[in-house]
């Protein structure tokens, strides 16, 4: 395999490293973003899809982060990702274990919440403002809600992920828009200021990435390539509910964690009708894995906590999934879940970067300020972030999503090296749109702009539409094949569908991957 040359080396392909991807090929500079599995193999993809806008850094007076967080929010809302992150209504039920000396101050933090939104001048209409409901209207929004006690509920607003693996493919893709070469499989040995030695996962063979900077984003691994740099993993875990488990819920809920006074447990609705409940905050020592387990007694405590404040308590066996996720933290005083979610960005000697910390929300930030890092040591050239104005791949302005409007962006099969990155987008027709029905909406909150390519696969192809579980139909498994960089039923089940959150699930979808994966590539014109 030939050596290769770069302005940047990116490591880590999580929302973090991805966003480096972009921010530094969007400025002109050549890029290579490589990742040891797949985009958004680590933790991006076991986050609760919050885009939150700093309410709890809030609380605890770290103003900077809270408004760094309501600023990124509301750019992915309005401009960056408006497909993929919506307006999401939470409710904080008035259970006799929430005093009105809680709920008051509860209700204060959020006001202080939407003066951050105006701050960030994200406009109500993005963003309602915090309001009380009446215990009536507390149990439209949430029936399943325990009529016992309740006195109402504080309904607030903040951002919501459809999907967080979905976000980095999305990012990773407009990276490669803009030139990056994008490389899955593809593990740093070695890394110093100016290259890394690399093994390609699939074929074991090494070569060495030469690049005037190095940016290290390998989240909660990334101290095993930068020395002297001590992590503080915290899990956090969450169950998955299938749908219909807490029927007619529309608002998420913020539930009181017992002998906490600022925790709230969440409970989650997803797009696809599974609704997840979060979560926990434990620290974890020793080796970090590749995939971290759900313990036994999370899901107990979680389950506990949720049924506080049910009518009906959901059962231990109508769990169906569970996963944990490792928060990628900085070593430091103190409890987890009292450490600092601003990121951090360190040197080595050599001049390799770490950018580490943060969160999902902020990702963009965390990027830009890498990228800077990089230019003022003087060893890359390039002009100011454009990331803040670059809409992603598929972004329909917000308004413009019902109408199965098309800009159309599709990709040919890999990235970089033609074989495992993300496709490079191009043109495609809309002639497809609308045919399709509930699915065609599915779509649209799916990919966007990219929803009529997705439509026009099934209009080829009619066995394409037909949905296996949670709705996927084949034609989206096959768009992941062919311009999504998905190289096995890893990749199609738990990163470009997350099928794989309920283990059964998967195990019905597996026959479905597997026939994505062996569909020949057209041999005809191209997918216009
Ligand atoms: C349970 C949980 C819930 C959360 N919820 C939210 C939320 O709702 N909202 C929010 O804003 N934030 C949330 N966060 C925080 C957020 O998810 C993380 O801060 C963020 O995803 C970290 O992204 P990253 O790209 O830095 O790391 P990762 O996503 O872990 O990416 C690192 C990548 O580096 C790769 N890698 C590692 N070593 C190498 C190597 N040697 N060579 C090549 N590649 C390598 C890995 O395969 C991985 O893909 C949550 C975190 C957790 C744990």
């Amino acid at each position: 395999m030939p050596g290769l040359v770069v302005d940047v080396l990116v490591v880590g392909l999580g929302a973090t490293g991805a966003g480096v991807a972009l921010d530094a090929a969007s400025r002109g500079l050549s890029v290579a973003a490589i990742d040891a599995h797949d985009l958004a193999f680590g933790t991006s993809r076991w986050s609760s899809k919050m885009i939150h806008g700093g309410l709890r850094y809030l609380a605890r007076g770290q103003v900077g982060v809270a408004y760094e967080s309501a600023v990124e929010r509301g750019l992915l809302l309005g401009r960056i990702a408006p497909h993929l992150v919506r307006a999401q209504p939470y409710l904080l039920p008035l259970v006799p274990e929430v005093s009105r000396r809680q709920a008051a101050l509860v209700m204060t933090g959020y006001r202080l919440g939407d003066g951050l939104r105006a701050a960030a001048r994200t406009p109500r209409s993005l963003l309602p403002g915090p309001c009380r409901i009446s215990s009536g209207r507390a149990r439209a929004l949430a029936p399943p809600l325990g009529p016992a006690g309740l006195r109402g509920a504080l309904l607030s607003w903040d951002g919501r992920l459809l999907d967080d693996a979905r976000l980095v493919l999305a990012v990773a893709r407009t990276a490669a828009a803009h030139g990056a070469r994008v490389l899955t499989r593809c593990r740093a040995l070695e890394v110093s200021g100016d290259g890394a030695l690399v093994r390609d996962e699939l074929t074991g063979e090494t070569l060495t990435v030469r690049a005037r900077a190095v940016i290290n984003a390998a989240g909660v691994w990334a101290a095993g390539l930068h020395p002297g740099l001590r992590m503080r993993p915290s899990r956090g875990t969450h169950l998955v509910l299938r749908p219909g488990t807490l029927p007619g819920l529309v608002a998420g809920l913020h539930v009181p964690i017992p002998g906490e006074s600022d925790r709230f447990a969440l409970v989650l609705p997803q797009a696809d009708g599974r609704v997840l409940v979060g979560l926990t905050d434990e620290p974890v020592d020793g080796p970090v894995p590749d995939v971290p387990q759900a313990p036994e007694e999370d899901v107990v405590l979680l389950l506990s906590v949720l049924n506080s404040v049910l009518e009906e308590p959901v059962r231990r066996e109508e769990v169906a999934g569970a996963h944990a996720g490792l928060r990628p933290l900085l070593d430091g005083e103190g409890r987890t879940a009292d450490l600092s979610r601003r990121h951090a960005l360190l040197t080595t000697r050599d001049g390799m970067v770490t950018v580490v910390g943060g969160k999902l929300t902020t990702y963009r930030r965390m990027a830009e300020d890498a990228v800077d890092l990089a230019v003022s040591s003087g060893r890359i050239t390039a002009g100011p972030s454009r990331t803040a104005a670059l809409p992603l791949v598929g972004a329909i302005p917000p308004g413009g999503r019902g109408g199965g409007h098309d800009d159309g962006h599709v990709g040919e099969r890999g990235g970089g090296d033609g074989r495992r990155g993300p496709g490079r987008p191009g043109r495609a027709g809309a002639s497809a749109a609308g045919r399709h029905g509930g699915v065609a909406d599915r779509l649209v909150e799916r990919y966007g702009g990219e929803a009529g390519a997705v439509r026009a696969l099934m209009e080829r192809e009619p066995r394409l539409a037909e949905a296996g579980p949670t709705g996927v139909t084949g034609a989206e498994l096959v768009w992941a094949v062919r311009h999504e960089g998905a190289l096995d039923v890893d990749d199609l089940l738990d990163r470009r569908t997350r099928i794989g959150l309920i283990p059964a699930d998967r195990e019905a979808a597996l026959p479905m991957a597997r026939a994505a994966l062996a569909d020949p590539l057209p041999t005809g014109p191209a997918e216009t």
